[in-house]
C-alpha cells in the first residue's frame, strides 16, 4: 500500500466537498455540505466493509471499526467536517507544488505567491512535497487532513494485519462556531477509552492544555429623558456599559497576554439612548482562575446595579469548553500512549498549550479526556496554508502506531 498516495488521494476527494460552516445558522450542521461530506465518508467507510456506521441528523458520523483483540483500550479519533469561513472562497482548489527554496506561484492569473520572506517557516519544507490551496481559499487541511489520515488508516486496518482493540471514529459538524458538533457528541454511542483529536499544528504538536472559555453578556437598559428635563431622570446605559469595561482594564486582555495567561475580551459593544450590551469572552487555562474571572463579573454587575438603582443590569455568563488537562484526572494512558507513539517513531514531540479550543475542550467539559495531535499543517485560517506531505505522513503514521500499541 502506497500511503502516501492514499492520503493525497483521499485529501483530494474529501476537499471536494465545500463544507464551509456558518455560524449565522443556529441549526446542526449549518451547512448541507457537511451534511454531505459526512454521507460521502459513510458510503466510503461501508465500501471499505465497515457496515456499523450512524450518521446522525445532526451530521454527526459514527463508525466502529472492529477490534480482533479483547482486553484492551477502545481507542476513538474524533475530526470535524467543516472548514473555517474567513471570507475566502469555500471552494477548494488544492495542488501539490515541490518546494525547492524560491518563491512559489500559486495562482498565475490572479499573481499569488508565496514565499520565505512572508512565509519564513516554509523555510523547513524545502525539498519537499507541499499541499497549498490556489491562494484565494484556505486548503481545508483544518480539518480534512485529519479526515484523510482516518480514511487512510480504515483502509489500511482492512489489507494490513495487526491486532487491535475496537476503533471509533467521530466527524463532527461545526468545530470553528463553538465546537457545536463535538458538544452534541453522543458518548454513549462513543465508548471510548483513549480519545484523540488530530488537528492543526506543525509535525509533533501535542495540545492537552486549552483553555477555560466563557461567554458573558451584560444587558443594560436605562432611563430616557429630553436633556432639557434630564437631571436626576435621565439614566444613561451607555456611561454604565463604559463603566464596567473601564473595570476590565488592567485585568489582563488578549492582546498583552501570552502562555498561559487568562484575560477578558470585550468582543461586543452596543448601545443606544435607552439599552446597551457588552460581551466579554472569559479565558484562563487555570479553573479556580477562570471561575474567579466569573466571579469578579459577578461582583461587577452587582456593584453597578447599586450604582444605578433605577438602571435594569443584568449579567449572563455561559461556560463554553474546558481546559482538557482538567478531564485528564489521575489517569495518563492516553497521553502517555500519545508521547510513546511519537517517541518510537522518533518524531520530537512539541507540547503547547493552546490559546483556545479544540473539539477535545468540548469531550473533556463531558468527561473524556482529548488531547490533540498535529495534522502537520500550518497557517491555518488563511489563504496560505499549507501540508508539506512528508509531515501529513508523520500525523497518518502516529495514528497508525497508536492502534499498533492497544
Ligand atoms: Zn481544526
Amino acid at each position: 500500500m502506497n500511503i502516501e498516495q492514499i492520503l493525497v488521494d483521499n485529501f483530494f476527494r474529501y476537499i471536494a466537498v465545500s463544507s464551509q460552516s456558518d455560524a449565522k445558522v443556529t441549526t446542526l450542521p449549518s451547512t448541507e455540505g457537511q451534511r454531505e461530506l459526512a454521507a460521502l465518508l459513510e458510503q466510503d467507510l461501508q465500501n471499505l466493509g465497515y457496515g456499523e456506521t450512524q450518521l446522525r441528523d445532526s451530521g454527526i458520523l459514527i463508525v466502529r471499526l472492529p477490534g480482533n483483540k479483547t482486553g484492551v483500550k477502545t481507542l476513538g479519533f474524533v475530526a470535524h467536517l467543516d472548514t473555517v469561513d474567513v471570507g475566502l472562497s469555500p471552494d477548494i482548489k488544492p495542488q501539490m507544488l515541490h518546494y525547492k527554496g524560491s518563491p512559489l506561484c500559486l495562482n498565475e492569473a490572479l499573481n499569488i505567491t508565496i514565499s520565505e520572506e512572508i512565509r519564513p517557516e516554509l523555510a523547513r519544507y524545502r525539498g519537499q512535497d507541499i499541499l497549498f490551496s490556489d491562494g484565494t481559499s484556505v486548503l481545508g487541511a483544518d480539518n480534512k487532513a485529519a479526515i484523510s489520515v482516518m480514511m487512510t488508516l480504515a483502509k489500511a486496518l482492512k489489507t494490513t494485519p495487526v491486532s487491535h482493540g475496537d476503533i471509533y471514529f467521530a466527524f463532527v459538524p461545526d468545530e470553528e462556531i463553538g465546537l457545536r458538533g463535538a458538544k452534541a457528541l453522543p458518548l454513549e454511542l462513543f465508548p471510548v477509552d483513549h480519545c484523540y483529536t488530530i488537528d492543526c499544528c506543525e509535525r509533533g504538536e501535542v495540545i492537552y492544555e486549552t483553555f477555560n472559555a466563557g461567554s458573558a453578556l451584560l444587558t443594560i437598559e436605562g432611563i430616557t429623558a429630553h436633556p432639557m428635563s434630564a437631571k436626576n431622570v435621565l439614566v444613561n446605559p451607555n456611561l454604565i456599559a463604559a463603566d464596567f469595561i473601564g473595570m476590565l482594564n488592567d485585568r489582563g486582555k488578549p492582546e498583552q497576554t501570552a502562555g498561559r495567561e487568562g484575560y477578558f475580551w470585550v468582543t461586543d459593544l452596543n448601545g443606544n439612548q435607552n439599552s446597551a450590551s457588552v460581551s466579554v469572552a472569559i479565558r484562563d487555562f487555570d479553573q479556580d482562575s477562570y471561575e474567579a474571572r466569573k466571579h469578579y463579573l459577578e461582583l461587577l454587575a452587582t456593584f453597578l446595579k447599586a450604582k444605578h438603582p433605577k438602571a435594569v443590569v443584568e449579567l449572563d455568563i455561559t461556560d463554553v469548553y474546558s481546559n482538557i488537562a482538567q478531564a485528564m484526572g489521575e489517569d495518563t494512558g492516553a497521553l502517555d500512549r500519545l508521547y510513546k507513539a511519537l517517541e518510537d517513531l522518533e518524531i520530537p514531540a512539541k507540547t503547547i498549550p493552546m490559546r483556545g479550543g479544540t473539539d477535545g475542550s468540548a469531550l473533556s467539559a463531558q468527561g473524556l479526556f482529548t488531547p490533540n495531535f498535529f495534522t502537520g499543517a500550518h497557517n491555518f485560517h488563511s489563504a496560505f496554508e499549507f501540508l508539506p506531505l512528508p509531515s501529513f505522513v508523520d500525523s497518518y503514521r502516529v495514528a497508525w502506531r497508536l492502534v499498533e500499541t492497544a
